[in-house]
């Protein structure tokens, strides 16, 4: 099966790359640029973080959502608690690579497919943070419980419906998502990160489209009933064109899933290859205008990528559990492991991160609930952050594990021990950095909005093709700009020893962050000055910048946390823990912002793209395999149609 991928994938990009040759970096960067999202209606703790303004009442008190909606919540969590403890077992699943229909017809009847769904459409209307702890709940017992759920509702058609869907199609549509399962196709063979080489096509057809193309990792696409399609509609009369949604019917002749893709990790997901051949899409199932697509994927995604940081909170928590049993119970050279200073490192890091993702995920959530700010850079920032420390946090839970970390929990239980599926986490979480998107891309997403208020005042002075005239006036206004914003960059609240007093001994982590926060600033300033248009290269330094912001927003939401956390004084312990944690990875991020091995690396790589080493690869072989791939651009018969109903 992993044979097959492989070989689609390599045989997808050899049939088509040389037509998507002609889309250049130029043309990607655009197709990007057109879909960011450039109105600022409200404010943003994250943007005002990478200007140097730390505004922390944006933050500060925590929001809290209404006693209702907190009823509901909780309401849902203790029918789903129970169901999952009594109903599901994660080793069938595991064992099975699938869910089993009767989970399936389970959560369905918990109301669990509709949970942010509004009642007016038979939903549970719960808020943000209670999906996402719903969330966290079903992917404690199997991570692919979770991703079932969320490639359904966070990024599925109830979310585009929802927030772009006009009445009609919300009256059509979200009823049904309260019962069936849909997925999101945007990814192609050729189309990963880049959308604009996007292959499928929707011809307009008098009031209809007419689609055709293959989708890649569709996750739920194996089950589902409706799915949200992202195809290029050609320019013509009557028609913008450009990326557009639809809502299209799984069952619609000319609709074949070709291949059920299996993983490294989250086994059971129903992801496959979808073909769509002269699939015929009313034109009342497009959501938004032509062209609006990619705008609207982004915006779901927006909050919809929350439910990632929310699994990740669910496994921290989880691996902070075991650490703490395994560490206490496990005893070697004399004393439990807990207490050699090597392995007391890492539970304590499990602990911290697990309290600052729980913090950032909550108080995203609760952000996006409370609707007053925009929460687009918070979002992004914990989906980066909640991914690369979860995988790290399982990581280091294998290895206090031992040998035990590396076995699988059957093979532990079926020697008559407790069995710990903390390998299978690990092989669960990995997939978080890549989907919803990349580390890479979140990177560049975030930086771009870290940015964006330099290209707005001075864009036309680094940008080549301006000519000089504008170049002037543009400098003259970036002068205005920055005689302002640089000087307040000198000094802050971070320098006054008795701010932030009322947060007790977390006051110092909060100046380090308002400090940190101008820092920032200048640093992205000297980066800017240093390269000019050529900063958009630097990725590393661009990583660097929006991880220090990541670091800082979880300092912020830890600290605010600790304040309404009914754990008292326990609760202020874990955020010191991690603000003293999280300054160090901070300070190294600093000094790594100027003193690295960027230039000699990228000139490296560039020679091991020569083949300069090839040398170095002698002595091992390659395991990769070509399957049996039916070419893409051939038109043959489908492999087989692995469609599963779900009754
Ligand atoms: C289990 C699973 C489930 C998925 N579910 C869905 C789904 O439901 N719907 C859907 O549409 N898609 C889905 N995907 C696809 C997923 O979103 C993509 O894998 C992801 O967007 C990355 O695309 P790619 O794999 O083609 O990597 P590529 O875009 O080819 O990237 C390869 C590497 O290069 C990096 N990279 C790419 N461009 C840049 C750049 N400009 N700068 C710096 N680095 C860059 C990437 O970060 C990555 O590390 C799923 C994938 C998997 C494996």
């Amino acid at each position: 099966m992993v044979g097959h991928v492989t070989a689609l994938t390599g045989k997808a990009i050899m049939t088509t790359s040389s037509k998507q040759s002609d889309v250049t970096e130029k043309q990607a960067r655009q197709v990007a640029e057109q879909a960011r999202e450039t109105d600022w209606r409200k404010p943003s703790f994250g943007k005002e973080l990478f200007l140097g303004r730390f505004q922390l009442d944006l933050v500060h008190p925590h929001p809290t959502g209404d006693p209702m909606s907190i009823e509901r919540g909780e309401e849902l969590l203790k029918r789903l608690q129970a169901y999952c403890e009594t109903e599901i077992d994660p080793y069938e699943i595991e064992r099975e690579s699938m869910i089993p229909d009767r989970v399936i017809q389970g959560l369905r009847e918990l109301g669990a497919f509709g949970m942010k769904i509004d009642r007016q459409y038979g939903g549970l209307g719960l808020t943000q943070v209670y999906y996402n702890k719903a969330c966290a709940l079903a992917g404690s017992v199997h991570p692919t419980l979770a991703t079932l759920l969320s490639a359904h509702q966070s990024i599925g058609v109830p979310q585009p419906v929802k927030m772009f869907g006009t009445e009609e199609q919300k009256e059509k549509w979200l009823p049904r998502c309260t019962r069936e399962i849909s997925a999101f196709l945007l990814t192609e063979a050729d189309v990963g990160s880049d959308p604009a080489r996007m292959r499928a096509v929707a011809t307009p057809d008098g009031d209809d489209y007419v689609l055709n193309g293959v989708k890649l990792w569709t996750t739920n696409g194996v089950v589902a009933d409706l799915l949200v399609v992202m195809a290029q509609v050609p320019k013509g009369e009557g028609h913008r064109g450009g990326i557009t949604a639809f809502v299209v019917e799984a069952a619609s002749p000319g609709i074949v899933v070709e291949n059920r893709n299996s993983f490294m990790g989250l086994r059971g997901i129903e992801n496959g290859v979808t073909r769509f051949t002269n699939v015929r899409i009313p034109g009342e199932n497009r959501i938004g205008k032509e062209g609006q697509g990619l705008k609207i994927a982004l915006s779901t995604l927006n909050v919809g990528r929350l439910s990632v940081p929310a699994v990740c909170t669910g496994t921290a928590k989880w691996c902070l559990k075991i650490a703490r049993q395994w560490s206490r119970e496990r005893v070697q050279w004399g004393k439990p492991v807990g207490e050699h200073d090597a392995i007391a490192g890492k539970v304590a890091f499990i602990a911290a991160t697990a309290y600052a993702l729980e913090a950032m995920t909550d108080l995203s959530g609760e952000m996006a609930d409370e609707d007053r700010n925009d929460i687009r850079i918070e979002a992004a920032l914990a989906k980066l952050y909640a991914s690369e420390m979860a995988w790290l946090v399982a990581d280091e839970l294998v290895q206090i594990r031992g040998g035990r970390g590396f076995e699988t929990a059957e093979s532990q239980a079926a020697r008559g021990e407790r069995g710990v599926p903390a390998e299978q986490l690990l092989r669960d979480m990995r997939i978080n950095r890549v989907f919803e998107g990349s580390t890479e891309i979140m990177h560049l997403l975030i930086a771009r909005e870290a940015v964006d208020a330099h290209l707005s005042v001075a864009g036309d002075v680094i940008d080549p093709e301006v000519e000089l005239k504008r170049k002037a006036q543009a400098a003259k206004n970036a002068g205005v700009f920055y005689a302002k914003w640089l000087p307040k960059l000198v000094a802050g609240k971070g320098d006054v020893p008795t701010s932030f007093t009322e947060f007790g001994p977390l006051a110092t982590h909060l100046r380090f962050v308002e400090r940190s926060s101008r820092k920032l600033a200048r640093g992205t300033f000297y980066g800017m000055s240093r390269w000019q248009g050529k900063l958009e290269y630097r990725q590393r330094f661009l990583g660097r910048i929006v991880d220090i912001g990541a670091e800082l927003f979880a300092m912020s939401a830890v600290c605010v946390r600790s304040r309404r956390d009914p754990e008292g004084g326990s609760a202020v312990e874990l955020a010191d823990a991690f603000c003293k944690q999280a300054r160090v990875r901070v300070e190294n991020l600093f000094s790594g912002l100027w003193s690295n091995s960027d230039d000699s690396d990228r000139l490296l790589t560039r020679r091991v793209l020569q083949d300069r080493y090839i040398w170095l690869e002698d002595g091992v072989l390659d395991p990769s395999i070509e399957g049996p791939w039916i070419a893409q651009d051939t038109g043959g018969e489908p492999k087989r149609n692995v469609h599963r109903p779900i009754p």
